[in-house]
Protein backbone atom coordinates (compact mmCIF):
# COMPACT_ATOMS: atom_id res chain seq x y z
CA UNK A 1 0.00 0.00 0.00
CA UNK A 2 1.38 3.27 -0.86
CA UNK A 3 0.34 6.95 -0.49
CA UNK A 4 -0.39 8.90 -3.39
CA UNK A 5 -0.71 12.53 -4.27
CA UNK A 6 -1.85 13.83 -7.39
CA UNK A 7 -2.14 16.99 -9.16
CA UNK A 8 -5.36 17.57 -11.28
CA UNK A 9 -6.02 20.48 -13.25
CA UNK A 10 -8.81 21.17 -16.23
CA UNK A 11 -9.23 24.65 -18.46
CA UNK A 12 -11.33 23.21 -20.67
CA UNK A 13 -15.36 23.24 -20.81
CA UNK A 14 -17.06 22.85 -16.76
CA UNK A 15 -13.65 22.67 -15.00
CA UNK A 16 -15.18 22.03 -11.98
CA UNK A 17 -17.42 19.43 -12.95
CA UNK A 18 -13.90 17.44 -14.88
CA UNK A 19 -12.13 17.87 -11.39
CA UNK A 20 -15.02 16.55 -9.44
CA UNK A 21 -15.76 14.13 -12.04
CA UNK A 22 -11.34 12.71 -12.28
CA UNK A 23 -11.62 12.83 -8.03
CA UNK A 24 -14.81 10.56 -8.06
CA UNK A 25 -13.15 8.16 -11.08
CA UNK A 26 -10.14 7.78 -8.86
CA UNK A 27 -12.48 6.65 -5.70
CA UNK A 28 -14.81 4.52 -7.54
CA UNK A 29 -11.58 2.52 -8.43
CA UNK A 30 -11.19 -0.42 -5.84
CA UNK A 31 -7.70 -0.27 -5.66
CA UNK A 32 -7.92 3.62 -4.81
CA UNK A 33 -9.66 4.85 -1.80
CA UNK A 34 -9.46 8.77 -1.91
CA UNK A 35 -8.44 10.75 1.45
CA UNK A 36 -8.31 14.52 0.91
CA UNK A 37 -9.14 16.58 -1.78
CA UNK A 38 -7.65 20.14 -1.55
CA UNK A 39 -9.74 23.42 -2.66
CA UNK A 40 -9.69 24.06 -6.62
CA UNK A 41 -7.51 27.22 -7.43
CA UNK A 42 -8.20 29.44 -10.22
CA UNK A 43 -4.14 29.62 -11.95
CA UNK A 44 -2.92 31.53 -15.18
CA UNK A 45 -1.81 28.93 -18.05
CA UNK A 46 1.79 28.12 -17.66
CA UNK A 47 4.05 27.05 -21.19
CA UNK A 48 1.59 27.79 -23.51
CA UNK A 49 -0.23 31.38 -22.68
CA UNK A 50 -2.85 31.62 -25.56
CA UNK A 51 -5.55 29.48 -23.68
CA UNK A 52 -7.62 29.62 -20.88
CA UNK A 53 -7.52 30.04 -17.20
CA UNK A 54 -7.11 26.43 -15.17
CA UNK A 55 -8.88 25.14 -12.51
CA UNK A 56 -5.92 23.25 -9.99
CA UNK A 57 -6.06 20.90 -6.66
CA UNK A 58 -4.57 18.24 -5.15
CA UNK A 59 -5.61 15.08 -3.34
CA UNK A 60 -4.00 12.63 -1.44
CA UNK A 61 -5.18 8.40 -1.70
CA UNK A 62 -4.00 5.41 -0.72
CA UNK A 63 -3.44 3.20 -3.28
CA UNK A 64 -2.56 -0.84 -4.28
CA UNK A 65 -1.25 -0.17 -7.49
CA UNK A 66 2.41 0.19 -8.39
CA UNK A 67 3.71 3.56 -9.81
CA UNK A 68 2.97 2.64 -13.54
CA UNK A 69 -0.59 0.85 -13.19
CA UNK A 70 -0.97 4.17 -11.53
CA UNK A 71 -0.16 6.11 -14.16
CA UNK A 72 -1.76 3.75 -16.61
CA UNK A 73 -4.96 4.48 -14.14
CA UNK A 74 -4.63 8.63 -14.46
CA UNK A 75 -4.00 8.34 -18.19
CA UNK A 76 -7.85 6.22 -18.71
CA UNK A 77 -8.82 8.83 -16.77
CA UNK A 78 -7.87 11.65 -19.03
CA UNK A 79 -8.70 9.62 -21.79
CA UNK A 80 -12.16 9.19 -20.41
CA UNK A 81 -12.61 12.22 -19.99
CA UNK A 82 -11.54 13.37 -23.68
CA UNK A 83 -8.27 15.01 -22.81
CA UNK A 84 -7.52 17.02 -25.98
CA UNK A 85 -4.02 16.25 -26.55
CA UNK A 86 -2.37 18.42 -29.65
CA UNK A 87 -0.29 21.17 -27.89
CA UNK A 88 2.34 20.48 -25.11
CA UNK A 89 1.16 22.22 -22.25
CA UNK A 90 -1.97 23.04 -23.72
CA UNK A 91 -5.65 23.33 -23.29
CA UNK A 92 -7.26 20.36 -21.44
CA UNK A 93 -10.11 18.90 -20.29
CA UNK A 94 -8.39 17.01 -17.40
CA UNK A 95 -4.50 16.92 -16.44
CA UNK A 96 -3.62 14.38 -13.76
CA UNK A 97 -0.70 13.99 -12.40
CA UNK A 98 1.72 11.98 -10.13
CA UNK A 99 2.97 14.56 -7.71
CA UNK A 100 4.43 11.96 -5.03
CA UNK A 101 4.06 8.36 -4.15
CA UNK A 102 5.33 7.20 -1.14
CA UNK A 103 9.04 8.48 -0.44
CA UNK A 104 9.59 6.51 -4.23
CA UNK A 105 12.23 8.25 -6.02
CA UNK A 106 11.95 7.03 -9.72
CA UNK A 107 13.75 8.33 -12.82
CA UNK A 108 12.03 6.51 -15.95
CA UNK A 109 12.63 9.41 -19.00
CA UNK A 110 10.04 10.17 -20.11
CA UNK A 111 7.34 8.06 -19.06
CA UNK A 112 7.33 8.16 -15.21
CA UNK A 113 9.37 10.43 -12.79
CA UNK A 114 8.33 10.67 -9.31
CA UNK A 115 7.80 13.20 -7.79
CA UNK A 116 7.09 15.19 -10.90
CA UNK A 117 9.66 16.65 -12.38
CA UNK A 118 8.17 20.28 -12.59
CA UNK A 119 6.38 20.43 -9.52
CA UNK A 120 8.67 22.71 -7.46
CA UNK A 121 8.41 25.60 -9.97
CA UNK A 122 4.54 25.55 -10.04
CA UNK A 123 2.89 27.51 -7.69
CA UNK A 124 -0.24 25.90 -9.20
CA UNK A 125 0.65 22.70 -7.99
CA UNK A 126 2.46 23.42 -4.14
CA UNK A 127 -0.74 25.97 -3.31
CA UNK A 128 -3.12 23.14 -3.34
CA UNK A 129 -0.77 20.59 -2.00
CA UNK A 130 0.34 22.45 0.73
CA UNK A 131 -3.25 22.61 1.65
CA UNK A 132 -3.51 19.18 2.56
CA UNK A 133 0.35 17.91 2.89
CA UNK A 134 2.25 20.99 4.55
CA UNK A 135 4.33 18.75 6.69
CA UNK A 136 5.01 15.96 4.08
CA UNK A 137 8.33 15.74 2.98
CA UNK A 138 9.60 16.28 -1.17
CA UNK A 139 11.89 13.34 -1.05
CA UNK A 140 14.83 14.63 -3.57
CA UNK A 141 15.27 17.86 -1.56
CA UNK A 142 14.39 16.53 1.84
CA UNK A 143 12.07 19.73 2.33
CA UNK A 144 8.40 20.12 3.15
CA UNK A 145 5.79 21.04 0.62
CA UNK A 146 5.25 24.30 2.71
CA UNK A 147 8.84 25.16 2.51
CA UNK A 148 8.87 24.55 -1.01
CA UNK A 149 6.29 26.87 -1.91
CA UNK A 150 7.34 29.66 0.55
CA UNK A 151 10.89 29.91 -1.40
CA UNK A 152 8.84 29.48 -4.65
CA UNK A 153 6.85 32.62 -3.94
CA UNK A 154 10.27 34.67 -2.64
CA UNK A 155 11.95 33.72 -5.55
CA UNK A 156 8.85 35.45 -7.61
CA UNK A 157 8.90 38.88 -5.59
P1 LIG B 1 2.44 18.04 -17.56
O1 LIG B 1 1.96 16.97 -16.67
O2 LIG B 1 3.81 18.55 -17.23
O3 LIG B 1 1.45 19.15 -17.72
P2 LIG B 1 1.73 16.33 -19.72
O4 LIG B 1 0.55 15.97 -18.89
O5 LIG B 1 1.45 16.79 -21.10
O6 LIG B 1 2.61 17.41 -19.01
O7 LIG B 1 2.75 15.13 -19.77
C1 LIG B 1 2.27 13.84 -19.92
C2 LIG B 1 3.42 12.83 -20.00
O8 LIG B 1 4.24 12.92 -18.85
C3 LIG B 1 2.88 11.41 -20.03
O9 LIG B 1 3.13 10.87 -21.28
C4 LIG B 1 3.61 10.68 -18.90
O10 LIG B 1 4.14 9.46 -19.37
C5 LIG B 1 4.69 11.62 -18.49
N1 LIG B 1 4.97 11.64 -17.05
C6 LIG B 1 6.22 11.57 -16.51
N2 LIG B 1 6.18 11.63 -15.18
C7 LIG B 1 4.86 11.75 -14.84
C8 LIG B 1 4.18 11.87 -13.58
N3 LIG B 1 4.82 11.88 -12.41
N4 LIG B 1 2.82 11.99 -13.62
C9 LIG B 1 2.16 11.99 -14.80
N5 LIG B 1 2.75 11.89 -16.02
C10 LIG B 1 4.09 11.77 -16.04
MG1 LIG C 1 0.31 15.55 -16.90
Amino acid sequence: MAFVYLGIGSNLGDRKANLQEAVKMLNAYESISVAEVSSFYETEPVGYEKQGMFLNGALSCKATLDPYEFLKFTQEIENNLKRVKTIRWGPRTIDVDILLYGNLELTDIPRLIIPHPRMTEREFVLLPLAEIAPEVIHPPTGKSIKQLLKELKTKET
